[in-house]
């Protein structure tokens, strides 16, 4: 089953982002992975991504107009996309419910999945506009 012979690639790309929630570029996984494994090549942690993402183990998020993003997140979920910073944050919103996929052909086609992405302005961006507005005024917000 030659995916034993992935298994160091593979944890060692699990491990990098597992707990990051920031959606990191494989460009960005390249570089964690080559700080802890010096030596790893580019092609093999491109290599890598791409198959964990076919074998749904994490998430490949392709949203129009940004950069490919790789989610250790596997299950549907949605994003936040600030139009400023290019931050992707995992909704987590109770309001904002997670649609079932349905479960008979829509118009004789097969839904597998979707991804709703909101765009903005994040928390981060919109505090430092208010404190380079606040400092304007010399108070802090
Ligand atoms: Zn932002
Ligand atoms: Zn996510």
């Amino acid at each position: 089953m030659g995916g034993l012979v992935l298994t160091r690639q593979r944890r060692a790309i699990l491990e990098a982002i597992a707990h990051r929630d920031d959606h990191p570029t494989a460009a960005g996984i390249f570089a964690l992975v080559s700080a802890r494994h010096p030596g790893t090549s580019r092609a093999t942690v491109y290599r890598t991504l791409e198959k964990l993402a076919a074998l749904g183990i994490i998430r490949k998020v392709c949203h129009p107009g940004a950069v490919v993003r790789y989610d250790p997140r596997p299950e549907r979920h949605h994003h936040l996309l600030c139009r400023l910073c290019g931050a992707m944050i995992d909704v987590e919103a109770p309001g904002i419910q997670v649609t079932a996929l349905p479960a008979k052909p829509v118009q004789g086609f097969v839904i597998e999945d979707y991804a709703i992405e909101f765009r903005g302005v994040c928390g981060v961006c919109r505090r430092g506009n208010r404190r380079k507005r606040a400092a304007g005024t010399g108070r802090k917000a």
